[in-house]
């Protein structure tokens, strides 16, 4: 299979999702997740029409985003170290691993030197699992208050990374879980939060994620195959 058939295969699943669940497709958006593929596979599914990527990386992404000569947005998506922000200082529209205030703190200071303001998603654990990032769901409502203070970051909704299972309907349960705590935030009426934003579902999961309400899914081995490393 092709990256342009299996990008038209899950477009086409995804309208179904959003049939079955009474959306408008358009509230969905497909997040190609690029990382460890060449840039000459991520101008491929540029040129059959895939206009957003994301990447885990901030080494590989730095190089790869000179390498692609197409026009595409990027997302940055994977866990992220605080000194390593400003590698993507003005170069990513949107991060959706924010999981720690020191982490939302350098986010506003490398912006705030460009004079611009990132959107940012809170990336939430649901399952307390060790081996990921993310802010308990308790710890999340406290965290939101706080980010909604910095001023050139602004924060539109909740990311998460659920256990995986092999029956996509078991992780269901998670994915109403995160679109409840969504509602929650959005009842504190914090000021410049819109929490419009549900980034869930991958490439096994997605049309159970849009079925709960998904705005954005990140989908990489569904697009471009397997990958050698993690
Ligand atoms: C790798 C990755 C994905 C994509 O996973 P696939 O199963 O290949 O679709 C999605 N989200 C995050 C945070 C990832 O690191």
């Amino acid at each position: 299979m092709s990256i342009q058939s299996n990008i038209q295969d899950i477009r086409t699943r995804l309208e179904a999702a959003c049939q079955r669940s009474n959306r408008d497709p358009n509230q969905v958006r497909l997040v190609a997740v690029s990382k460890t593929k060449p840039a000459s596979q991520i101008e491929e599914a540029a040129r059959a029409g895939q206009q957003l990527f994301g990447e885990s990386y901030v080494q590989e992404f730095t190089d790869k985003r000179e390498q692609v000569r197409l026009p595409v947005t990027w997302h940055f998506i994977g866990h992220l170290q605080s000194n390593k922000v400003k590698y993507l200082r003005g170069n990513v529209s949107m991060i959706h691993s924010v999981d720690r205030l020191s982490l939302a703190q350098e986010i506003d200071r490398q912006w705030q030197k460009i004079g611009e303001t990132v959107d940012i998603l809170l990336q939430v654990n649901l399952a307390d699992e060790e081996s990921k990032s993310g802010a308990t769901e308790e710890a999340a409502e406290d965290l939101a208050r706080r980010l909604a203070t910095l001023p050139h970051l602004r924060l539109r909704g909740l990311m998460t990374l659920p256990p995986y299972c092999d029956n996509p309907e078991d992780v269901r349960p998670y994915f109403a879980q995160l679109r409840h705590l969504s509602e929650r935030i959005a009842a504190l009426n914090l000021p410049d939060v819109h929490m419009t934003e549900l980034s869930m579902g991958m490439s096994h999961d997605f049309e159970v994620a849009v079925e709960e309400g998904a705005t954005m899914v990140r989908i990489g081995t569904a697009i471009f195959g397997e990958r050698e490393y993690p």
